[in-house]
């Protein structure tokens, strides 16, 4: 392939890459967005792999390497439950900074092409820079996964003047930077290289680590810009104008993202950054030990729930992590369809965290054909509970809770929630009288129109749908 038609191929696939940004920013043209991220992906490897860069004889080598990886991403594609998605998508990002970090060392050792003067001196800077990028994003991201799927707690981990262990660690790196860029050898720039490496790889582990558990969803975004960085890098250090602009695009998108789930939270980016929030109990409440809930908890039955659904005129569903786990949604979307049909007003309620990680539960309802527009963000509908005769909280624990409006000293305190306890009822569905991924205790389960029903979504659900129907 010519230059300039590989040229012309990559300009297709970055027109193909913004497309599908724009089309995955509603559900309704999400598929169609995919599409054009998957056509732009397939012109942007063929492109490359017979693109004027690659000798012939590199072909079978990479042709070996895409089939091996292609069979390993199609096989985690296939066995990964819809539940385990974040860890994955939290993999992945560390595989980028992975990379990165491999491609960083390779140009610095290959002397084939021989720099000088400033173009050496750029060439080395975008070396160190996307290997630190790399190598921050490779531990912060394999951390997150850990904590992602509960084999590391969701405390955050707070050590002593952890804000100067980090300041150290910037400075350390920059001079390691001076020696790096002043070594007359590729031996010599070897041991700055490394040690920086090191230092960056410690950094991401105490970034994600100091991160307590309500805080993880700005974690998650903030660790998806940073692959799109370590791929920019990447393409920097490669000299891939597609690499460069779908890494921008990563990143950039990412850090909207992240400052969306910020607004969300109604969290400060730096604070969350320099971590110590969401401590579920781990860090020290300023004014006082939050609140432990007080009363009486009602439980009521599947058939008493259907009896409420029935009755009532109005229902907002608010689903949540659990309904993940239980598979429900697909029984949601049966119950909401029946009493669609009786002639109530059903609507979704849906939190930006929801779930584990942004568009989780919206992912999950078009996936069983709820209709999209009456699908609600928070924003739209919070008004709307005290209208409201039946809230129905499937799976979702923190983002009902509202400690965090309610309690200054509540770990999640000053999240905006879905305010469920504002309808007539509210009914919970959980196992148990467990707390969500935060750690916090619920006062929503012992209000006084509050009812529990307690057991698995997807069984409990079942149950009501039997009744509804009959
Ligand atoms: P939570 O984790 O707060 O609560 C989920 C609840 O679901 C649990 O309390 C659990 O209670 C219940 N549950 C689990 N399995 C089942 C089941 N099979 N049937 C019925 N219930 C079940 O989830 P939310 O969606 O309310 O909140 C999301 C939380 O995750 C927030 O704290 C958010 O910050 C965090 N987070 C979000 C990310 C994102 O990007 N969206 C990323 C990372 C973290 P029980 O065990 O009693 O059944």
């Amino acid at each position: 392939m010519s230059q300039s038609l590989a040229t012309v191929a990559y300009l297709g696939a970055a027109i193909l890459f913004i497309l599908s940004l724009g089309g995955l920013s509603n559900p309704e043209t999400s598929r169609r967005g995919n599409l054009f991220g998957m056509v732009g992906m397939a012109l942007a490897v063929l492109a490359t792999v017979f693109g004027p860069r690659v000798s012939p004889a590199g072909i079978p080598w990479i042709i070996g390497a895409l089939l091996v990886g292609g069979s390993v991403g199609l096989y985690a594609a296939k066995v990964v439950k819809m539940t385990q998605m974040p860890e994955l998508v939290a993999l992945m990002h560390s595989l980028v900074g992975l990379a990165a970090c491999l491609v960083g060392f390779a140009s610095y050792v290959d002397t084939s092409v021989q720099l000088t003067g400033a173009e050496k001196l750029i060439h080395e800077v975008e070396i160190y820079i996307g290997i630190l990028i790399g190598a921050v994003t490779f531990s912060g991201s394999l951390v997150a996964f850990g904590k992602l799927n509960g084999k590391i707690g969701g405390k955050p981990l707070l050590l002593p003047g952890r804000h100067w262990l980090n300041l150290a660690g910037l400075l350390v790196v920059i001079w390691f930077g001076r020696e790096f860029i002043h070594a007359p050898t590729v031996a010599e720039g070897m041991t700055p290289l490394i040690v920086m490496t090191v230092i960056s790889l410690l950094f991401g582990i105490h970034m994600v680590m100091a991160i307590g558990g309500a805080d993880m969803p700005v974690v998650v975004s903030m660790l998806n810009s940073y692959s799109g960085w370590a791929a920019a890098a990447t393409g920097f250090m490669l000299s891939n104008d597609l690499l460069i602009v779908t890494g921008a695009l990563v990143g950039s998108s990412g850090a909207i993202l992240s400052y969306i789930m910020c607004s969300a939270m109604n969290r400060n980016f730096i604070s969350v950054i320099a971590g110590g929030f969401g401590s579920g109990g781990g860090a020290p409440a300023k004014s006082g030990e939050a609140a432990q809930p007080q009363g009486e908890v009602v439980a009521v039955s599947a058939v008493e729930t259907a009896e409420l659904l029935r009755e009532a005129k109005s229902v907002i569903i608010v689903p949540g992590y659990g309904m993940a786990v239980a598979q429900a949604q697909h029984t949601v979307y049966e119950i909401t369809k029946t009493l669609r049909d009786k002639g109530v007003n059903v609507r979704f309620g849906i939190h930006p965290v929801a779930g584990r990680m942004p568009g989780h539960m919206n992912v999950l309802l078009a996936e069983a054909k709820v209709p999209y527009d009456i699908v609600m963000e928070m924003d739209e509908i919070n008004d709307d509970f005290p209208d409201t005769d039946v809230a129905m909280v499937i799976g979702a624990n923190d983002i009902v809770n509202p400690s965090a409006m309610e309690d200054p000293a509540s770990p999640i305190a000053g999240m905006p929630v879905l305010e469920v306890w504002k309808a007539k009822t509210s009914i919970v569905m959980k196992r148990s009288m467990a707390s969500g991924y935060a750690g916090v205790d619920n006062p929503l389960f012992y209000k006084e129109n509050n009812r529990m029903l307690f057991g698995d979504a997807k069984k409990m659900l079942d149950e009501v749908l039997t009744v509804l129907k009959s």
